[in-house]
């Protein structure tokens, strides 16, 4: 594996790679969710490009970017495992040598949920990865259902921008408890981590009234919200993927993501649940 920090660097080795390019973006300190993202990607194409940036830009005034965890060299090692073929890891004044005037800017996509709470994190989102697929310039890149909000963000980029890359979504990876893996989870103290599971499983509960054809959204969030506590709810709701407006009387017969968000302590956790809800004829059998 080679590394590089500089644009010209990358450009030169990107050049010589061969087609097609796999490129996984990250914010590094990495799990085996982002593995599971790097070895899909090593089995569908001939070169592999991984990014390792946290970048400020996505991150709120009050956020989490001066702790973010950060573990360059145990990255390295299981990258080089994986059989990446070629590390980006510029710093701040690589990719902003500037301060930007020029920005992607998600707009109805990042009204509701993660785009509410956070604002101006799809922006710092979209601007990124736009910047990062002109410097990779990869035939395909993979993106996690963790974020699913992001993960519909980019796919609707890549569409109203006509960029030319395929977007591969990769499925959730959790521990044995069902907890989302996430780098932020290295904040977790011992009993923060034994609670954490509680968002995942309000989701399954509430994906689960979903599937046997209840409707009313807001009836089964206050039920499913119980199940939170020691955790503290951000939000809960039901969206279409490719939407994420909430959605209060949940449409038959549609795939839908049941999205949430809370605290456990001071670490905020994500995460998502697909549901396919029954068409008008099932529920009338049951
Ligand atoms: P991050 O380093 O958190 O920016 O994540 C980099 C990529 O890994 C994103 O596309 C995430 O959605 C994806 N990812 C993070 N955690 C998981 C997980 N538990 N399962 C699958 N993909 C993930």
């Amino acid at each position: 594996m080679e590394a590089v920090t500089r644009l010209d660097e990358l450009r030169g080795k990107r050049a010589k790679l061969p087609d097609p390019v796999g490129f996984v973006p990250t914010m590094g300190a990495l799990h085996a969710g982002h593995a599971s993202l790097i070895e899909l990607a090593r089995a569908q194409c001939r070169s592999l490009v991984v990014s390792v940036f946290v970048n400020p830009l996505q991150f709120g005034p009050n956020e989490d970017f001066s702790a973010y965890p950060r573990n360059d060299d145990e990255d390295r090692r299981l990258l080089e495992r994986l059989g990446v073929d070629l590390l980006y890891l510029p710093d701040a004044s690589e990719m902003y040598p500037r301060q930007l005037d020029v920005f992607v800017e998600p707009t109805g996509l990042a009204q509701y949920f993660e785009g509410e709470k956070r604002p101006g994190h799809f922006r710092g989102v979209a601007t990124v990865v736009l910047k990062l697929f002109n410097m990779v310039q990869p035939q395909r890149a993979y993106f996690g259902e963790k974020d699913a909000q992001q993960l519909a963000v980019i796919r609707r980029m890549v569409a109203d921008l006509d960029i030319p890359i395929e977007i591969v979504a990769c499925p959730t990876q959790r521990d044995a408890e069902g907890l989302a893996l996430s780098s932020r989870n290295a904040y977790l103290t011992a009993q923060e981590r034994r609670n954490a599971p509680r968002l995942y499983e309000a989701l399954r509960l509430l994906a689960s009234q979903l599937e046997a054809g209840i409707r009313d959204v807001a009836a089964l969030v206050k039920t499913a919200e119980q199940l939170l506590p020691p955790l503290r709810e951000d939000y809960l709701g039901v969206v279409r993927p490719d939407e994420f407006r909430p959605l209060w009387t949940a449409p038959p017969s549609a795939e839908l993501l049941v999205v949430g968000a809370a605290y456990a302590g001071r670490t905020r956790l994500i995460d998502n649940v697909k549901v396919q809800t029954p068409s008008k004829q099932e529920v009338q059998k049951t």
